[in-house]
């Protein structure tokens, strides 16, 4: 019986997490904090998108990565790190759409 009465705080505590605001480019997972560029959207960072649209227009995951690598390597970033940004590139929100469209 005492877990009706509690019911009602936590209700409350499920708002913060609603409200959790876009920290990572949702195409290539790269931290806002970290763009050097000026973003035109809250969901992508200023490389994949920009003037209004995505840089990269194709469907190809395995495409982008090696694009998005060649380019992290071009901004100094040793190739572990690249690597491994490259791995996490799969698990992005749009790539996962993109795999669930198909
Ligand atoms: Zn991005």
């Amino acid at each position: 019986m005492l877990s009706l009465t509690a019911g009602g705080k936590r209700r409350q505590k499920n708002k913060f997490f609603t409200l959790k605001e876009h920290k990572n480019c949702d195409m290539c997972l790269m931290p806002f904090n970290q763009d050097p560029g000026v973003r035109d959207t809250d969901n992508y960072c200023s490389y994949c998108h920009h003037d209004g649209e995505l840089s990269y227009k194709g469907n190809d995951v395995r495409e982008f990565k090696a694009m998005t690598y060649q380019q992290m390597r071009k901004r100094g970033i040793n190739w572990p790190m690249a690597k491994f940004f490259t791995f996490m590139i799969g698990f992005a929100p749009y790539w996962k759409r993109v795999k669930r469209e198909r």
